[in-house]
């Protein structure tokens, strides 16, 4: 993620990204939207359930990276369920947004060992790709999961 963004959603929220403070997000940016918006959810969840704004109890993500083409959310220490459902609603989510802009994507074999979430328009313009992006049958897109 650029350095603009990764500063933009430290700014808004810093104790929910407090251990992520001097690392990068592993991901792009057309997810910014996707992650803000979680990021959003996950305090108000964390609000309504009562939860201190401290540092001891506040939710605290631990990891935020792009696997497999799919958004993966992992907190330090336990979060309700509620928030573990937002957090998975986000991984599936992501699988439908084009990584690099944020457009509506499929998810894309682009190499052996690869899959990425993919618009139109960014497989158009990434030569760079060495095999032409294909759809993954139904069956890998599970197995990925
Ligand atoms: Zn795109």
């Amino acid at each position: 993620m650029n350095p603009e963004n990764t500063a933009k959603l430290l700014a808004i929220y810093p104790l929910l990204y407090r251990n992520l403070r001097n690392q990068d997000f592993e991901c792009e940016d057309g997810w910014f939207a996707l992650i803000w918006q979680v990021s959003a959810d996950i305090e108000s969840v964390a609000q309504l359930e009562g939860t201190p704004k401290t540092a001891e109890a506040w939710p605290s993500v631990g990891v935020l990276k792009n696997k497999f083409g799919s958004l993966r959310v992992q907190f330090d220490g336990r979060v309700s369920d509620a928030i573990e459902a937002l957090v998975h609603r986000a991984y599936e989510r992501s699988m439908e947004i084009c990584h690099l802009c944020g457009a509506p994507a499929l998810l894309m074999q682009v190499s052996n060992r690869r899959t990425e979430p993919l618009c139109a328009t960014c497989i158009e313009a990434s030569p760079s790709n060495p095999e032409n992006p294909r759809p993954l049958p139904v069956w890998m897109q599970e197995q990925n999961r």
